[in-house]
């Protein structure tokens, strides 16, 4: 059995941009610049923007930190957002999510140029991922297949279940899951809550992908014998963090799986560091 270590895998990519942007920054051209935006005080959010940021130094992205009041405006987001659309030295905006009541998520999100959408959230971004064009694709579901890629397995040719369909999580990865590419090509199922037999389901899966938000809610019953689990479930419980799957006892009977915390959840964040890079190669004024 075999534990996919997330983190390490993250710290690896991580080394990898470093080294890369440290290589064109050399030769005299600007850092990568990404503006992160948290509006209102929600810990969590606040955990995870400090996370990103401390990740951009790392990586050597200039970081554009705001922190506004919870009382902004609608308007005043907006003009902040056209402000950073239109600075060259800005190629990725993140507006940390969920914002606070009485501003409206899904029009400011829609209102960030779809270039600079590093966390592949703008509804072109979404709709070019559903065509099977290029695009930002957001950055939990990029990571799933990322850390598929580095340990080489495979979905290809597999039954793939994906519990879950959040516009996060759950549906871009079982569309990158179904993609024609050799990381895709599964034949993939899409559980929720209105699914009929769920354990049924999944124990029909090569690959089990969970995207709940249910505690150790996938024991060893839901599990096919040698699938691969990817638990992106991240559940503070008293007895710390925990993944939607039973851990101890999913993992012996899996052939690999991704443990909870270490495993998707760093992913994450060196996927946004690798689309702000991306982005950035893309818009440097070409010699
Ligand atoms: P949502 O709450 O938006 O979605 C949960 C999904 O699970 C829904 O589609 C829901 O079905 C389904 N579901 C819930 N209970 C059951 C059940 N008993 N049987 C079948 N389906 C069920 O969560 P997110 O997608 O935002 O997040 C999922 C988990 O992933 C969370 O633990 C979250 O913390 C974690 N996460 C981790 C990230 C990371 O690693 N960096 C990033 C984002 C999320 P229905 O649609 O019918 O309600």
């Amino acid at each position: 059995m075999q534990i996919i270590d997330g983190k390490g895998t993250a710290a690896t990519i991580r080394a990898e941009l470093k080294a890369q942007v440290a290589a064109i920054t050399a030769l005299g051209t600007r850092a990568p610049g990404l503006a992160v935006i948290l509006v209102g005080e929600d810990p969590a959010s606040q955990v995870y923007v400090r996370n990103k940021v401390r990740a951009c130094a790392e990586v050597g992205i200039h970081s554009l930190h705001y922190e506004l009041p919870a009382s902004i405006s609608q308007q005043e987001l907006l003009d902040l957002l056209a402000a950073l659309n239109s600075r060259d030295d800005v190629d990725g905006i993140l507006l940390q999510m969920p914002l606070p009541k009485g501003l409206d998520g899904n029009a400011c999100l829609a209102a960030i140029d779809p270039a600079k959408d590093v966390d592949g959230f703008h509804p072109i971004n979404v709709g070019r991922l559903s065509q099977g064009l290029p695009c930002f694709v957001s950055c939990t579901p990029a990571g799933v297949i990322e850390l598929l890629r580095r340990y080489n397995l495979s979905p290809a040719g597999k039954k793939a279940v994906v519990v879950g369909r959040s516009n996060i999580v759950g549906k871009p990865l079982a569309m990158l899951l179904a993609r024609n590419d050799a990381f895709g090509n599964a034949t993939v199922t899409v559980c929720h809550s209105a699914t009929p037999d769920l354990a049924a389901e999944c124990r029909e899966a090569d690959f089990l992908f969970l995207a709940m938000g249910k505690p150790e809610f996938i024991t060893a019953d839901y599990v096919k014998k040698g699938a691969v689990v990817i638990d992106v479930g991240i559940n503070r419980t008293e007895e710390g963090l925990r993944g939607d799957a039973d851990f101890d006892a999913v993992c012996q009977k899996v052939a690999a799986i991704t443990p909870v915390p270490g495993g998707v959840g760093p992913m994450t964040i060196a996927m946004l560091m690798k689309n702000t890079v991306q982005s950035w190669q893309t818009r440097l004024p070409k010699a």
